[in-house]
């Protein structure tokens, strides 16, 4: 076999012939042929029409439209081909009986907690269909207590309350929107003693102080309000009553007990328009300068003397949720699976979130139905996957994951997901050791307004946006650009983090902007007003998937970059090393602070005072299993390009042996207990925070033992992450003896 390694080492350099990785000079020619007609076939128009009618009514899970979208995607998937039906599973979820919200003191104002129709909108003016503003996986509640202002109510904020001297036990908290995943805000206050929690979104962050709001421009206006999840993700993801286990059946007893990430006290969101009275009644030291939102209001922290009332209730329910799964049987190797899904479940129309990924999703479907029928036959099996109930809580993957778990470990090669799709650049993070094969699909794809490959786009803003010359040096100079390392946030989350299979999520964005997220505006008319309006972006991104697809699919040797995952686990363990330094020296000095008398001469006599105590230092940590591990994962990598490079034409014995190794190349960063504290999440080179549980940790164990101050952990938790590289490279050494051998 042949290829070409990291080809884009200029911007300015194209190689004229390039030799994806993965093909032989042969097998290349044709994958080429069919790549070229394939990514002539996604037309905008076709997306729009999709588009247009999957957001037509409110489909959320449960409801009669999210149905009739599930039987349209599956007739869809048959008229192009495709062997599909539907897998429908059994979890737990909730819609809001009761919704109250009232101030009681001082003087009375009642939350409306409405979204109004806006006009020249259809479809925001369909109230019957549309779920109200609510937090699903809040538990029910009735609290009246006084309230506390929290920022965005993540673990550092409570520091700074500590440090006003302003405590949250038996009060309700009221926390913005943002810096993280919203299950956390109730979490970190039921922690602290919290008795109930309200989510609103500031102005600041997606209303009038970022553009005008919708209609006249695309942010959030006054009643909007943010739905979603609170379950508590982070410890594991899917059906609240059965973690491990696909829900293929209705339970025969289930009691909420059983549910161990229902938030612990009752959650509702609210608008500005709604969180702005309530805000103004507190009263106490003013918040500090950071937590100051947008609002026409001095922001004080309270506690009080703003007293609220809330009370939610939920009708609880086993819900069906509907995957559409479709199937494209491999020619050569059937038994090995190329995956890819969006979810189609909104919370109410959900134009941009999730219909523009996945009507771009059922344009790549069409597409290579058209292939298929022109001849092609892809090597390994493709799945297409349409997945309900992603917005509760990644419902319909992870119980489908969960239920064909060690089918998909003997066969999953990747799994690709997208989800809300936008316009401007390219959004891609995932498995490192995917990205070779991103980097050369990027290149190979033309940004629609700019006329350019997507991936030389993405390079051009890295080095606009880069922070500092060691950024820009790598903008311009790395073979590859660096793709992202993955959280949560979207269905991806059970294959990379549950089964260990190598991942990516897909899309575009960064221009237009927004703030309708997951409200009644986030709609058809929105998002052809404000978003990829002419969805030239969905046509994109159907090329970008459908190319990344068809190169997993058809390769001879999958097309797995080890030297790109290498270099990722060194610059994974450096950062790791970097925080322990910076936070040794933040503890030093503080302490020295302290010793010195700083805080109390900085205190303002006439303000309250809370002395800060000193903390035990950071120690020094053993770190020296991962960098062992590392540099052996380096040099496995290594062996691999070499043989890779020194392999003739390949025989398909040869091809088959070394397939099979590379396939459960990501599996071997997993142990079956998992993480420490959260044994559902296996994968020990990225998870999502525990307590911020959107953005991604890598190293994981040894991060958040550091972050916490678990300092007695950071040396276990580093052997243990230090096996799974080293099982990695040995994998890897493995591949590299298959390919050299006769
Ligand atoms: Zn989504």
């Amino acid at each position: 076999m042949d290829r070409v390694g990291r080809f884009a080492a200029s911007l300015l350099l194209v190689p004229a012939l390039a030799v994806p990785r993965g093909f032989g000079p042969d097998s290349a020619r044709d994958e080429a042929r069919w790549e070229e007609r394939y990514r002539a076939l996604p037309d905008s128009a076709v997306i729009r029409e999709t588009a247009r009618l999957l957001s037509a009514a409110p489909h959320h899970v449960g409801s009669a439209y999210d149905e009739k979208n599930a039987q349209w995607i599956l007739a869809r998937f048959r008229e192009f081909g495709f062997d599909a039906s539907i897998e429908t599973f059994y979890p737990l979820f909730a819609t809001p009986r009761e919704r109250l919200l009232e101030m009681v003191e001082p003087g009375r104002f009642r939350a409306s907690l409405a979204e109004a129709p806006v006009e020249g909108d259809p479809t925001s003016s369909q109230t019957a269909a549309q779920l109200p503003t609510y937090n699903v996986y809040s538990i029910d509640g009735d609290v009246t207590a006084p309230l506390v202002y929290v920022n965005y109510g993540i673990p550092a904020d409570y520091e700074s309350l500590d440090a006003l001297g302003v405590d949250v036990r038996g009060k309700i908290v009221i926390a913005r929107y943002g810096a993280s995943w919203r299950g956390i805000k109730p979490k970190v206050a039921a922690e602290h003693g919290a008795v109930g929690c309200l989510i609103y979104s500031d102005p600041r962050d997606d209303g009038y102080f970022q553009g005008d709001v919708y209609p006249k421009g695309p942010y959030r206006p006054p009643q909007g309000a943010q739905r979603g999840g609170v379950a508590d993700n982070p410890l594991y993801s899917g059906d609240p009553l059965t973690p491990g286990v696909g829900a293929d059946k209705p339970p025969a007893h289930w009691s909420l007990d059983d549910a161990k990430t229902l938030s612990r006290i009752p959650v509702l969101p609210i608008s500005y328009a709604d969180a702005q009275p309530l805000l103004a009644a507190l009263s106490g030291p003013v918040a500090p300068r950071e937590w100051r939102g947008a609002l026409p209001i001095t922001y004080h922290v309270g506690p009080g003397p703003a007293r609220a009332h809330l009370k939610v209730s939920f009708d609880w329910k086993i819900t069906p949720v509907r995957d559409v799964i479709a199937r494209i049987r491999g020619a050569e190797f059937p038994d090995e699976w190329v995956i890819q899904g969006n979810h189609y479940d909104a919370w109410v129309n959900g134009a941009s979130d999730p219909v523009s990924g996945m009507s771009a999703l059922l344009e790549e479907a069409r597409s290579l139905g058209t292939l298929l029928r022109e001849g092609w036959r892809p090597k390994r099996t493709i799945l297409l996957c349409a997945w309900d109930g992603e917005e509760p809580g990644l419902l319909g993957s992870t119980e489908w994951a969960e239920t064909h778990a060690s089918e998909l470990q003997r066969k999953a090669v990747a799994y690709v997901n997208s989800d809300s799709n936008g316009r401007g650049f390219l959004n891609v993070s995932g498995s490192h050791s995917l990205e070779t094969l991103v980097n050369e699909a990027a290149g190979e794809i033309e940004d629609p307004e700019k006329k350019m490959p997507v991936g030389r786009r993405l390079r051009l803003r890295r080095i606009a946006v880069a922070r500092n010359s060691e950024e820009r040096r790598e903008a311009r100079e790395r073979g590859n650009f660096r793709i992202g390392s993955l959280g949560s946030g979207s269905d991806y989350t059970t294959f990379l983090d549950h089964l260990g299979i190598a991942s990516l999520n897909l899309g575009f964005g960064g221009e237009g902007g927004g703030g309708v997220y997951h409200s009644i505006y986030d709609d058809f008319s929105w998002y052809t007003r404000f978003s990829d309006t002419d969805f030239s972006y969905g046509r994109t991104l159907a090329q970008m998937a459908g190319t990344v697809v068809m190169r997993l699919a058809d390769s001879d040797i999958l097309p797995l970059d080890f030297t790109g995952e290498a270099d990722a686990a060194a610059r994974f363990l450096k950062e790791v090393k970097d925080l322990a330094k910076e936070r040794r020296e933040a503890v030093e000095e503080r302490n020295r602070r302290i010793d010195e008398g700083v805080p109390e001469a900085m205190a303002d006599p006439r303000e309250p005072f809370v002395a800060p105590k000193k903390e035990p230092p950071v120690p020094e940590f053993d770190l020296s299993p991962l960098e062992k591990a590392s540099d052996s994962l380096a040099e496995a990598a290594k062996q691999y390009e070499s043989a890779l490079g020194a392999a003739g034409r390949s025989d398909s014995a040869r091809a088959a042996r070394v397939n099979a190794l590379l396939r459960s190349a990501e599996r071997e960063l997993t142990r079956e207990d998992g993480l420490p504290r959260r044994p559902w999440f296996k994968h020990f080179l990225y998870a999502p925070g525990f307590y911020t549980g959107y953005d991604v940790k890598t190293l994981p164990a040894v991060r958040e033992a550091i972050e916490e101050k678990q300092y007695d952990d950071v040396g276990p938790n580093a052997k243990k992450t230090a096996e799974v590289i080293e099982k990695l490279a040995a994998r890897v050494r493995e591949a590299a003896a298959a390919l050299r051998a006769r």
